[in-house]
């Protein structure tokens, strides 16, 4: 990629701006994200939202929930640092066309990078309260996010809606910088134009356990089990009776998962509405710091059930996944460990979780957000239960998140 040198925040924000339209056009979330050298204004990388990526014969299909602009460029940046000598996340900018979501937060505050912010989302966005406390946030996070985040200038405008001063971080490129009232106005109008549709197209992506076939049943050489055994060896092999009741197995699956892993805190099962054991995957610290157990299972499934679509819908003939893979919604993800309540990892991993869902929830009795432990860091449950419902409104109102505890004491 040829460099690119930004010479102002305006023309970052027309940059982002452009990223916005490609995703738009690509009919997922209009939003785009830049990578900046704060000392240089070089354009390190540049990418759009891909939570949806049609398929071969055009239907809109969810890839990856948690492809978020500024989420893939976190990912983009571990995974290219040292090939490509990049600086400290410190001395990096992220611009992005709209407020960084709980995940891309979370994602953004691990890592460490600055954050510029053209428009803001008053419903998911970190700062959805706009006035810069972030609220949204536990207590020990609240001031790495006023250090490193930035809201840039914008005006003179008519209304007066367009103009308002820097809030931020005093490292954040362009600090100083005006965005123009058309670029932010735009920045927030194409992301509100697709968000609606994208979200209803994300959380209605598969069909509901009635409708649908049990994957189990399916020959071992069926592509749909050998894809997920490529990523885990037992995928479909391990069954409980009801999804939303994992048992003694998975408890055992889950340390089993975590006792293997060179570098990891916690493993994360996921479960089919059938009581399919499809995934159990751990932490993968040795690939980056934000490579979390719940991000490597959510992505895997998702991606995998994409690419069998994508397959399905060129080729024919072979087994329609749709009848045996449907939304994340109707499985159960159950962790080994609760999530430490302080940890920046853990607002990704919870935002993860309400991307995942990208809405409301079959309503069924246990939350299909389960785990087996306590946080690992001696938390108590009712300091992550705060953590969630101080969350933005989509989360707390809209996916309503709920984390409950499995009983484990019958397996000792
Ligand atoms: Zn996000």
């Amino acid at each position: 990629m040829s460099s690119l040198i930004l010479k102002n925040v305006n023309d970052a924000a027309a940059i982002v701006l452009e990223q916005a339209t490609a995703a738009a056009n690509q009919t997922t979330f209009a939003v785009g994200g830049v990578m900046v050298n704060n000392l240089t204004g070089e354009i390190i990388f540049a990418i759009h939202n891909n939570v949806i990526i049609p398929l071969s014969d055009n239907t809109s299909f969810t890839f990856d929930p948690t492809a978020h602009g500024e989420r893939q460029l976190v990912y983009w940046y571990y995974e290219n640092k040292e090939a490509l000598n990049l600086p400290d996340p410190s001395h990096i900018t992220v611009i992005t066309s709209l407020d960084p979501c709980a995940m891309c937060t979370g994602a953004l505050l691990t890592a460490g990078f600055n954050v510029g912010v053209v428009a803001i989302d008053t419903y998911a966005g970190i700062n959805c309260a706009q006035n810069f406390k972030f609220e949204t946030l536990p207590l020990n996070l609240r001031l790495k996010a006023q250090e490193t985040f930035g809201y840039y200038a914008s005006g003179p405008s008519y209304p007066k809606t367009l103009t308002r001063k820097y809030v931020g971080g005093l490292n954040v490129a362009f600090k100083d910088g005006i965005v123009s009232p058309a670029n932010l106005k735009d920045c927030g109008s194409i992301f509100n134009q697709s968000v609606d549709t994208v979200r209803a197209t994300s959380n209605s992506s598969g069909l509901q356990p009635s409708q649908m076939q049990d994957p189990a049943q399916l020959p071992g050489t069926s592509p749909i089990i050998s894809a997920y055994q490529n990523i885990y060896s037992k995928a479909f092999t391990v069954k409980v009776k009801n999804s939303r009741l994992p048992d003694c197995q998975i408890l055992n699956e889950l340390q089993t998962t975590l006792d293997s892993a060179s570098n990891a805190n916690n493993a994360v099962a996921f479960i089919d509405p059938f009581g399919n054991l499809v995934l159990c995957l751990a932490d993968t610290f040795d690939e980056s710091p934000v490579h979390t157990a719940f991000m490597n299972v959510t992505q895997a499934y998702a991606k995998t059930r994409w690419e069998l679509m994508d397959q399905y819908v060129a080729e024919a003939g072979a087994d329609n996944p749709q009848l045996y893979l449907t939304h994340p919604k109707y499985g159960s993800f159950v962790f080994l460990y609760a999530p430490d309540p302080h940890d920046s990892n853990t607002i990704m991993t919870l935002g993860g979780y309400g991307s995942t869902m990208e809405g409301s929830i079959p309503n069924m009795f246990p939350s299909n957000l389960q785990f087996y432990y306590p946080p690992r860091d001696g938390s108590n449950i009712s300091e992550l239960v705060s953590v969630v419902n101080n969350m933005p409104p989509f989360y707390t109102s809209n996916v309503n998140i709920s984390m409950m505890q499995v009983l484990s004491m019958i397996c000792n």
